[in-house]
């Protein structure tokens, strides 16, 4: 059937004094009901650009946006502010890396998980503060009738974060968008969040897009992976297809950072040399060329002269055969 969330070539194009970024510049993928999408690459590979521009908080003045995003069959891309106002809240929303960006800390916990809950419903003041109550609950803070009347300030890194994860089911969204929710937090309580999102997840059946710089946060949360660089998807699978046998020398990098478990030896197997590319200026051909060590095994300039594209279905968008691919992963990647 038809994807609930659907992302056409889209592109994302800044203008800056210095010229145009293509931020995102032809990004296709969907995403089914009640399924993580993790969403992986290092910054500025076009991860969150892409997901503002899906819930529109993007800059309207200096971006122009290309291509489609639909939303169970709604157009995003041309809907107006007030639509998308109406849209985020009620049909998605957005839990971002730092609570304290997404909390006022001039209001109670309570009214700030309460309030869309009313303006989208229009609930009565008591009923959200009791709408409220039940999420702090569902969210696992401890005596949420207690704690409903706090401040931000009077909660820890993790509860905030958990009340802002509150704060996004506040009206039962049918997408939620998670940009690297638990990098703030301890490794401890970084566990527990991410438990929490997929026991939520199951409850509300939301459709959720986890984006993240560390394959090891959707190892165990995403159902399929898409790999971005350089504003582009470079491989995409499912969860386990990407981490079991990954095919994009990106995408090992990103593996070999990873924390090795059958191994002691602590420096990552096959570093990324380098940095994300300008994307004022990004390199022609394929945009990892620069820091690939594996172009000269294409022939001739193919790497540098010729954008490689990512065919539908499991796929990686890179100019190496499957067979050359396989052997490298065998060779380089897989003994660690
Ligand atoms: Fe590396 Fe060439 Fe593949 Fe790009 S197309 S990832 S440069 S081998
Ligand atoms: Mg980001």
């Amino acid at each position: 059937g038809e994807a609930f969330l659907s992302v056409r070539d889209l592109k994302v194009h800044f203008s800056t004094e210095d010229g145009i970024v293509k931020a995102v510049d032809g990004l296709s993928f969907d995403l089914e009901r009640g399924r993580t999408l993790g969403i992986v690459g290092e910054s500025g590979s076009g991860k969150s650009v892409t997901n503002l521009a899906v819930l529109g908080l993007h800059n309207r003045k200096k971006t122009a946006i290309d291509g489609s995003i639909t939303l169970d069959g709604q157009e995003l891309t041309t809907a107006s502010e007030k639509q998308l106002e109406t849209l985020r809240g009620k049909k998605m929303a957005m839990i971002f890396q730092d609570a304290l960006t997404a909390l006022s800390p001039y209001y109670t916990i309570g009214r700030q998980i309460g309030e869309p809950f009313m303006k989208h419903t229009g609930a009565s003041k008591r009923d959200a503060r009791v709408r409220a109550i039940d999420l702090l609950e569902k969210v696992g803070i401890p005596h949420p009738q207690q704690r409903v009347d706090d401040y931000p300030h009077q909660f820890s890194g993790g509860m905030r974060q958990r009340a802002m994860i509150a704060m996004a089911l506040s009206c039962d969204p049918d997408l939620l968008i998670a940009d690297e929710p638990t990098t703030a937090l301890d490794v401890t309580v970084q566990a527990q969040i991410l438990d929490l999102l997929k026991d939520l997840q199951q409850e509300f059946g939301s459709a959720i897009i986890m984006i993240t710089h560390d394959l090891g946060v959707v190892a165990n949360m995403a159902d399929d992976i898409l790999v971005m660089y350089a504003g582009r998807a470079v491989e995409r699978g499912t969860t386990r297809e990407v981490l079991k046998a990954p095919q994009h020398p990106y995408t090992w990098g990103l593996l070999g950072s990873m924390p090795r478990l059958s191994s002691d030896v602590d420096e990552p197997l096959l570093p990324i040399p380098g940095s994300p590319p300008s994307l004022l200026n990004p390199p022609t051909g394929c945009p990892f060329h620069p820091r690939c060590a594996f172009t000269d095994k294409v022939s001739g300039d193919r790497c540098s002269g010729e954008r490689p594209t990512l065919a539908p279905g499991r796929a990686a968008a890179c100019h190496l055969t499957a067979e050359q691919r396989q052997q490298v992963f065998i060779e380089t990647i897989q003994p660690r």
